[in-house]
C-alpha cells in the first residue's frame, strides 16, 4: 500500500475557500492549504491495518472497562466501589435522566457507534462486501459524531473528581480505570487516523473534475462550491454534493445570525449555571450546596491549586473566552480591523478545539454522584446548575460550528482589493 499514491481531484479549503489541485500523495504525506495552512488531506501509512487495530483494541478495552470496578472509595470504615456502568445507573436512580443521557452518549453510545462504523467501513474496503448506500451512511455517521466524542474530557473529569475527594476519603483506582485509560488513548488515536477527504474518496471515489482558470482563485470566483462535508467541489447552483449527498452552500446560509443566536442563548444559560449550585454535598446529615466558583474557592483554600485552576479554566474562562471570541469574529466578518486574517483564523480554530473541555465539571459531578452514595454519612448529588452549564457548552459548540470562517477571508479579499484600487 505504501508505494501506491492516493489521488484526489480539485478541492476547496473549508476554512478559506481557496481552490487546490491536490497532487497524488503517498502514505505518510499530507497537503496543507497555501493560504490558511489548514490541513486538507492527511494520507496515513498502512491506514487500513492501523485503524482496524486501534478501533478493535479500543472496543476491547471498553469491554474490560465495563466489567471490573472503576473506582473504590472508603471513609470512616464504610466502603463502596463502582463500575463505570454504576455511574450511569446511580444517575438514573436519582432521576437525573438528562445528565445520565449526556454521560451515556459521550462515553458509550457515540464512541461505540463511531468505532463500529469505522471498523465496518475499513473491513468493507478490504473485502468489498458492503453495499455503497450503507457505506455512505456509515461515513456520514463517522464524520457527524466525531466532534461529540468526549471520552478524554471524561477521563480528566474523573481525575479531578479523585483529587477533589482525596481530602475526605481514601480513593482506590480499580482495574477498569486503567482499561478506560487504554480505551481513551486508542479512541483518540483512531480519530487521528481518519481523514474525511481520504475516507470519502475511498467510499465514493474522487470528486468531480473541474478546470481552474486562475491561480489562487477561490471556489466562489471560479463558479464552484466546496462541500465542507467531503471536500469535493461542485458547480454553482448545485443543491447537494454528488459525492456525499450533503447539502452544500457557497457560504453557510444565516451563518452570522445563527452564531449570534446560539451565543445569546449561551449567555442566558451562563447566568443560572453560575448562580445555582452545581453540586450538593451531604456530610454527616448536613447538606451543603456549592456553585462553580464556590467549588473553585474551596479547592483553592484547601491547597489543591492545580485542580482549582483546571476547574476555573474549564468552567469559567473557556466558556466566556469562547463567547467573546466568537462574538468578536462575527463582528470582524462585518467590519474587519487591520489585524491579519491568519490570526483571526487561529483564534477560531482555538475556540473549536478547547470548547468541549468545558464539559469537565459536568463529568466531575457525574463521577462523584456515582461514587459517593453513603446516605447521611456522605453523599453527593448534582445541583440544578448542571443542566444549564451543559447547555452552555453545547450551545457554544453549535455556535462555533455555525460560524463560517470563509466570511473572514471574503472580507480580507475585499479590503485588499479596495486598497490596491486606491493605490492605482
Ligand atoms: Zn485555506
Ligand atoms: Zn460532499
Amino acid at each position: 500500500m505504501r508505494y501506491l499514491s492516493f489521488y484526489e481531484t480539485v478541492t476547496a479549503c473549508e476554512e478559506c475557500d481557496l481552490l487546490h489541485r491536490i497532487p497524488p500523495l503517498k502514505g505518510g504525506e499530507r497537503f496543507k492549504c497555501e493560504r490558511c495552512q489548514h490541513v486538507l488531506l492527511n494520507v496515513h501509512e498502512h491506514a487500513y491495518g492501523r485503524i482496524l487495530g486501534t478501533a478493535g483494541s479500543a472496543l476491547l478495552m471498553l469491554a474490560l472497562a465495563l466489567v471490573f470496578p472503576f473506582l473504590g472509595f472508603s471513609t470512616n470504615g464504610a466502603e463502596r466501589s463502582v463500575t463505570l456502568f454504576n455511574v450511569v445507573t446511580v444517575l438514573i436512580q436519582q432521576d437525573y435522566l438528562i445528565l445520565s443521557a449526556i454521560v451515556c452518549l459521550a462515553l458509550f453510545v457515540f464512541p461505540v457507534a463511531y468505532l463500529f462504523a469505522i471498523s465496518c467501513l475499513i473491513w468493507s474496503f478490504i473485502h468489498n462486501n458492503i453495499n455503497s448506500a450503507l457505506k455512505r451512511y456509515f461515513t456520514r455517521w463517522v464524520i457527524s459524531i466525531q466532534p461529540w466524542l468526549m471520552v478524554d474530557v471524561f477521563l480528566v473529569g474523573a481525575l479531578v473528581a479523585l483529587v477533589k475527594m482525596n481530602s475526605l476519603a481514601d480513593i482506590e483506582l480499580g482495574l477498569s480505570f486503567w482499561a478506560f485509560c487504554g480505551y481513551v488513548v486508542l479512541l483518540v488515536k483512531t480519530i487521528s487516523l481518519v481523514d474525511r477527504r481520504w475516507l470519502w474518496n475511498k467510499v465514493a471515489g474522487p470528486g468531480p473534475e473541474h478546470a481552474i482558470s486562475v491561480k489562487n482563485a477561490t471556489a466562489v470566483e471560479e463558479g464552484l462550491i466546496g462541500c465542507h462535508f467531503c471536500g469535493a467541489t461542485q458547480q454553482r447552483h448545485t443543491k447537494h454534493c454528488s459525492r456525499c449527498g450533503h447539502s452544500i452552500h457557497s457560504r453557510h446560509p444565516n451563518s452570522l445570525a445563527g452564531t449570534i443566536a446560539f451565543l445569546i442563548a449561551a449567555i442566558i444559560m451562563f447566568v443560572p449555571a453560575n448562580v445555582f449550585p452545581i453540586m450538593q454535598t451531604t456530610f454527616l446529615g448536613g447538606s451543603e450546596p456549592s456553585t462553580i466558583m464556590g467549588g473553585v474557592f474551596l479547592l483553592w483554600s484547601l491547597g489543591s491549586y492545580p485542580v482549582a485552576l483546571v476547574i476555573f479554566l474549564a468552567s469559567v474562562v473557556i466558556p466566556l473566552a469562547k463567547i467573546f471570541s466568537l462574538s468578536w469574529l462575527c463582528w470582524q466578518s462585518c467590519k474587519p480591523t487591520e489585524r491579519e486574517t491568519q490570526q483571526k483564523i487561529k483564534l477560531y480554530r482555538m475556540t473549536e478545539v478547547v470548547g468541549r473541555w468545558s464539559m469537565i465539571d459536568i463529568f466531575v459531578v457525574a463521577v462523584l454522584t456515582g461514587l459517593v452514595q453513603m446516605g447521611n454519612l456522605i453523599s453527593i448529588l448534582p445541583g440544578p446548575a448542571v443542566l444549564s452549564f451543559a447547555a452552555v457548552v453545547v450551545l457554544t459548540m453549535l455556535a462555533a460550528m455555525m460560524f463560517d470562517p470563509r466570511l473572514l477571508w471574503d472580507k480580507d479579499r475585499e479590503v485588499k482589493s479596495s486598497l490596491s484600487e486606491e493605490v492605482e
